[in-house]
């Protein structure tokens, strides 16, 4: 679980900044749709700033369970006593809370969340028999990777219907190049060249990559540039080495970029 810092970056790619201050006015449920490293936590985070509220963040693994966002029972001393879990704080605090990977968790947080995601805004605590009613500035994100990827598990239809749902992907090159010139100071001509690199592979569909470049893996590469290690190196560790283990495929890679950078 994790706060909201303060003065944050976000690059506007289109209305997304309108539609979530339409949601956070509506109280919605909002699903960000897109592939790892593409600006969805970004976003949340600009935003929550933004609206003054404070984020908690869940990143959601596959042992993620309803228990661990509601609460459990703790043995102290002689006592049981009850801790709330993140999504318990959130609904009483009113802050928004941002299940990362939503996917990814065990089913039973699905379930937990339905009731808060309809006209009711209620989280039913089974293990107190209670069922709370969310804060009136309560809100709740969720991400997840669309299951082109391999690996990647899908969201139910009848569960994503429960969201409004913004579209994320990787920046058109202008925006993503001022995006790693604002994030770490390096030189736009080197920007334009990282991005062109990032474009290219994106292109490259017959690598057959599980997942391609990322903005992140660019942002890296132009910090590590930025903090004096050659460029090439830098790409080669920073964009293509995460990319693959396949010898042939980093060759033919560091080949490119070589020629690119
Ligand atoms: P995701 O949550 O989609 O996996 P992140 O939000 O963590 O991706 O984005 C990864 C990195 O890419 C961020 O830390 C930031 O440096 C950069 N980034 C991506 N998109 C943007 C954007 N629109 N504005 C500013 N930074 C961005």
């Amino acid at each position: 679980m994790k706060v909201a810092e303060k003065t944050i970056f976000y690059k506007a790619v289109c209305s997304e900044i309108e539609i979530f201050n339409q949601i956070n006015q509506l109280r919605l449920p909002l699903l960000l749709k897109g592939p790892t490293g593409s600006g969805k936590s970004r976003f949340i985070e600009y935003m929550a700033n933004e609206v003054n509220k404070t984020l908690v963040t869940v990143s959601c693994h596959e042992e993620t369970s309803a228990t661990d966002l509601i609460g459990r029972f703790i043995i102290k001393g002689s006592e049981t006593v009850w801790i709330d879990g993140p999504l318990s704080i959130a609904v009483k605090n009113g802050y928004i809370l941002y299940l990362d990977e939503v996917a990814e968790a065990r089913p039973d947080v699905i379930v937990a969340i339905h009731s808060l995601t309809d006209h009711r805004r209620e989280l039913f605590i089974d293990k107190l028999g209670e069922t709370i009613r969310a804060h009136s500035d309560f809100l709740l994100v969720a991400s997840f990777n669309p299951g082109y990827q391999k690996g990647f598990k899908e969201l139910k239809p009848s569960t994503r219907q429960r969201f409004v749902a913004l579209s994320f992907d990787y920046p058109k090159p202008k925006i993503e190049a001022e995006i790693l010139v604002n994030e770490t100071g390096i030189q736009a001509d080197i920007a334009q060249k990282l991005v062109a690199i990032g474009t290219k592979i994106r292109n490259l569909t017959e690598l057959g990559l599980t997942e391609t470049v990322s903005t992140r893996l660019l942002v890296d590469a132009a910090k590590l540039i930025n903090n004096g290690l050659p460029k090439r190196l830098a790409v080669h560790v920073a964009v293509v080495e995460p990319l693959t283990d396949e010898q042939e495929t980093i060759q033919a890679l560091n080949d490119l970029c070589d020629l690119m950078i």
